[in-house]
């Protein structure tokens, strides 16, 4: 298909030089922060749009109207800044409808959504006037809202694993549809999940940078390839990091962009038919990959070793030192980090609002340990 387009081109317009995708560089979110005003349609700075995104959410008059400006949590310190313009939020609203509402609920459903950072973005679903949105804040404590929520009785349930574990502990909410975003949802949170609201939950696999996958009724998570290339950046033993290039988007720019993410890949295709590639899970952040000489300790790893306890974090502050705090053992990973010293803490658990983060790494926030790996081209050969 490939082969006969080029050949179409290449007779059209034969002194056209087709430009391939990866003859491009790939960039990085600290490159991408540094060019960040050469990668938006306003030509607005860094520090410009974050201004922006703090009136906006103080309930402000936008400075550019039909943009809108939102912050997202970030991994590292300052939270990340993104713009969306009017027909991105409606494309944004219609994939995320397509892909997780059952034909049924477009005729009307309730859907509560837990959420850190309130945007346009997600108000925008009200447009849409069949769906009743009511919206929660993660940041605030569970008890202020829980009681409002099971009121709202939510046929679809949207928030993060933590939240929604907490909520389950306060209140009995039964939706058809459970979606779990914002943080990794590890194995004994799906279990946890699905017990206490009797539906296994689905992943959406949300960043500023867009809406990048969503969980299927199987249980995989599909990359959403109808609307961003996907390249992967193979880290061994099935992960891979996603390099993305979004030719939807206009406000923001996104070419061959690393995203500091690690997936694990899925071989086979899915019994729900999607076309679409499948991953097994978002394991978390490339920062939440342990480094011990040149090991690669992967949450997952750490996880298991430690039982898929619920309540723990694992951090390494140092190349040869890690702390470990919880109700878990320290002798049950030491050998897994091994050489690296380990040492026991006090638990302390997340904050309001904050993401839950088992397991992470303090040095190298920038990642650049990934420049030793190169990206395997997600095309087909000879093309
Ligand atoms: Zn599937």
């Amino acid at each position: 298909m490939v082969e006969i387009a080029r050949a179409f081109v290449k007779a059209r317009w034969p002194r056209v030089r087709p430009i391939r995708i990866d003859d491009r560089p790939i960039e990085t979110a600290r490159e991408f922060e540094a060019n960040f005003a050469a990668r938006n349609a306003l030509s607005v700075t860094l520090a410009e749009a974050r201004e922006e995104a703090a009136r906006e959410l103080a309930g402000g008059a936008p400075r550019y109207p039909g943009y809108s400006f939102g912050f997202s949590s970030g991994t590292l310190g300052e939270p990340g800044v993104f713009l969306t313009s009017e027909r991105e939020r409606d494309r944004w609203v219609g994939a995320v409808l397509g892909k997780f509402l059952p034909s049924r609920m477009l005729t009307g459903a309730s859907i509560a959504l837990i959420l850190k950072h309130n945007n346009r973005l997600y108000t925008d679903v009200r447009k849409t006037r069949r769906l009743r949105l009511h919206y929660f804040n993660a940041a605030a404590p569970v008890d202020d809202w829980a009681a409002a929520l099971r009121d709202a009785a939510p046929d679809i349930l949207i928030g993060p694993p933590s939240v929604l574990e907490q909520l389950a502990l306060r209140q009995r909410i039964r939706p058809s549809l459970l979606i779990a975003g914002a943080e990794p949802l590890f194995p004994q949170d799906a279990a946890l999940l699905h017990d206490a609201f009797g539906v296994a939950p689905r992943v959406i696999y949300q960043a500023k940078e867009g809406f990048l996958a969503a969980g299927c009724a199987r249980g995989r998570v599909h990359l959403n390839e109808d609307l961003i290339h996907f390249e992967r950046i193979d880290i061994g033993r099935g992960r891979f990091v996603p390099v993305i290039t979004d030719f939807t988007r206009t406000s923001q720019i996104y070419r061959r962009f690393r995203l500091d993410d690690v997936l694990i890949g899925a071989e086979s295709s899915c019994a729900c038919g999607s076309p679409l590639a499948g991953v097994a899970a978002i394991e978390g952040r490339a920062n939440d990959v342990l480094l011990i000489g040149d090991r690669i300790i992967t949450p997952y790893d750490v996880n298991d070793a430690l039982g898929r306890a619920t309540d723990y974090t694992v951090t390494q502050t140092e190349p040869d030192r890690v702390i470990v705090a919880g109700g878990v053992s320290v002798d049950a990973i030491t050998e897994l980090l091994h050489p690296a010293a380990v040492t026991a803490a006090p638990y302390e658990p997340p904050r309001l609002g904050e993401k839950r983060r088992r397991v992470r790494r303090l040095f190298d926030p920038h990642n650049d340990w990934l420049s030793r790996f190169t990206v395997a081209r997600n095309v087909a050969p000879g093309v």
